[in-house]
């Protein structure tokens, strides 16, 4: 399956697209990006992922190299470029080049890149009979230190979570904070059911405000569910009746275990409604976006 690099607006063969080794991206991790999924051909929630990125540049005092429009005609011509019916899509901003200094000043010719791939999916039996997490050693970045809410390049607090999740034969790694409060996955947001209410930490807890969460949150509710941002303790997190993890690939994940803690044999009635709810939402949102492909 083709995929298709934009660089700086110009679409090229991912060999060819290349960036300086001075590139502050590569350097520090000092850059911005998202990941976006199509369905029906139709990037998912465009707007609300540009205005992260948007979001996570300012929050590092990063200028982006161009508009946000500029960006959007961008992912929907990377996508088309690869002809692939469905895309995995990334875009990364950096803050440039230039001398090396971890000086923020002196960098110059801010790259953008939007990569478009097929879209890898995870298996069915992902979603029929969950999955197993684990609470990783590997604390969440504090707030005051590089805040999560800011989806930056820098992301070696997720991989080394991620890496002993997996060491483990895990699924995904849940993190704490330095308070041993539940924050989020390596690259998800988690949920807790108790009872008919969805509880997930809130903002404050330093976590990724998740465009996939806040779409659950809003069908969820729309739906009769209520649904709660509350502090979450590890205990409170093993008692809940359902747990599921959210991400713009992998949807909404149902997790049968914790360690070596049992959630429920198989994927919850909560967690049923709620895919059933935003599998609705998607149809719409795909009807009201829909472009046809250019010929
Ligand atoms: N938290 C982290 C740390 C992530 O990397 C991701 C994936 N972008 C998420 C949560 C889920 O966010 P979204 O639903 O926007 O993909």
């Amino acid at each position: 399956m083709p995929s298709a690099v934009m660089l700086n607006g110009t679409l090229c063969a991912p060999e060819q697209a290349t960036i300086s080794v001075l590139d502050r991206g590569f350097l520090y991790g000092d850059s911005v990006y998202e990941v976006i999924r199509t369905y029906g051909g139709v990037p998912f929630e465009l707007g609300r992922h540009l205005q992260r990125l948007d979001e996570s540049a300012r929050r590092i005092g990063m200028a982006l190299p161009c508009d946000v429009a500029t960006i959007e005609a961008e992912v929907w011509g990377a996508h088309e470029a690869t002809r692939n019916p469905e895309s995995y899509l990334r875009v990364v901003c950096t803050r440039g080049s230039g001398e090396i200094s971890l000086d923020p000043a002196v960098a110059r010719d801010p790259q953008r890149i939007v990569i478009a791939q097929a879209l890898n999916a995870p298996p069915q039996v992902v979603y029929e009979e969950g999955v197993r997490v684990a609470l990783v050693g590997v604390r969440r970045n504090l707030k005051a230190a590089i805040d999560p809410q800011a989806k930056t390049g820098n992301y070696l607090n997720s991989v080394l979570a991620f890496g002993e999740a997996r060491r483990g034969g895990f699924y995904e790694a849940i993190m704490l904070d330095h308070r041993d409060l539940v924050t989020e996955g390596a690259s998800s947001n988690v949920f807790a059911v108790f009872g008919s209410t969805l509880v997930t930490p809130p903002l404050e807890a330093g976590i990724l405000k998740g465009v996939t969460r806040t779409v659950v949150t809003e069908v969820a509710s729309q739906g009769g569910l209520q649904v709660l941002n509350l502090p979450l303790t590890e205990s409170a997190l093993l008692s809940a009746d359902e747990v599921f993890i959210t991400s713009s690939i992998r949807e909404i994940v149902p997790v049968v275990a914790i360690g070596e803690t049992e959630i429920g044999r198989e994927p919850g009635p909560i967690y049923r409604e709620v895919r059933r709810l935003f599998g609705a939402y998607v149809k719409t949102y795909i009807a009201n976006h829909y472009v046809a492909p250019r010929p």
